[in-house]
């Protein structure tokens, strides 16, 4: 199993805690506000999937939550813990987070796991060894323990992020983030990473995935967030949320996928 021992064994409310969230960009003297103010709570071992037109903001805010952009306001809290706080300490609170993007984000020159173990060694300054034993793990985990040694050009792109995975799980991370990490996929490629998502779901892995694969949504979500104007417009179990949308909006976003 992996990410449940990290996972709030002390904190008794949700893993991951946002209330009032606001983030707005501000270009050449215009201002944007793309999050106005989002309530979410995802519990241990919880997946939610974020869903929501283009620009809704789903990137910003799993990038929030990863404290790659600094909120206007509000509060985030991981573990008990309130992240949003300007003395946290950032390298901490993202050892904690795996993330993983619609592009993999390989570094092209470097071995498979190498990709895996730079930021193990560097960064959180574990033994080589070690290291590279838990990345072997890691890429047993998705299915490609006999890749350690290719560069990603050597790797389908379905391959690609499915290293990109294992480097996010290295760490143990309590909580994995997903953007879209499906959608540079060629189709066939597709189904590969869907089931090793369905798979770390199962093993009580808590995530956010955002993706506008509904299908997706529905097999692996415990719950839909559907984000709209700046906040989480309807949410719900994917029966609810998919298949019979109470507002508006949500269902002019469905109609048009179909
Ligand atoms: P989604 O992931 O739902 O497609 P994003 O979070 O990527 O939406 O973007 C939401 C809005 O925020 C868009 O209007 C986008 O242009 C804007 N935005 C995102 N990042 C930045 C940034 N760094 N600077 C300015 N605007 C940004
Ligand atoms: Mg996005």
């Amino acid at each position: 199993m992996i990410g449940r021992e990290d996972a709030g064994a002390s904190a008794p409310g949700p893993l991951l805690s946002l209330r009032g969230v606001r983030k707005s960009f501000t270009t050449h003297g215009h201002t944007n506000v793309v999050l106005r103010s989002i309530d979410l709570d995802v519990a241990a071992g919880e997946c939610v999937v974020l869903i929501g037109a283009s620009g809704s903001g789903k990137s910003t805010l799993l990038r929030c939550v990863n404290l790659l952009e600094t909120v206007d306001d509000g509060v985030i809290t991981l573990d008990g813990a309130e992240i949003t706080d300007p003395r946290v300490a950032v390298d901490r609170v993202r050892a904690k987070i795996g993330i993983v993007f619609q592009a993999y984000n390989l570094f092209p020159h470097q071995s498979v796991i190498d990709n895996i173990t730079l930021a193990p060694i560097r960064v959180h300054k574990v033994a080589p060894a070690q290291a590279r034993a838990r990345a072997m793990e890691m890429l047993e985990r998705v299915g490609l323990p006999d890749k350690a040694h290719a560069r990603p050009d050597d790797l389908s792109g379905g391959q690609q992020q499915r290293v990109a995975i294992a480097r996010a799980l290295v760490n143990n991370p309590a909580l994995m983030l997903l953007d879209e990490v499906t959608s540079a996929l060629d189709p066939e490629l597709v189904g590969d990473v869907l089931d090793l998502l369905g798979e770390l779901c199962r093993d009580g892995m808590t995530m956010i995935v955002n993706t506008h694969e509904m299908t997706f949504a529905r097999q692996i979500a415990d719950r839909v967030c559907f984000l709209h104007g700046g906040e989480i417009h309807e949410q719900g179990t994917p029966e609810d949320v998919l298949g019979a949308p109470q507002q508006e909006r949500t269902q002019q976003f469905l109609a048009r996928l179909r």
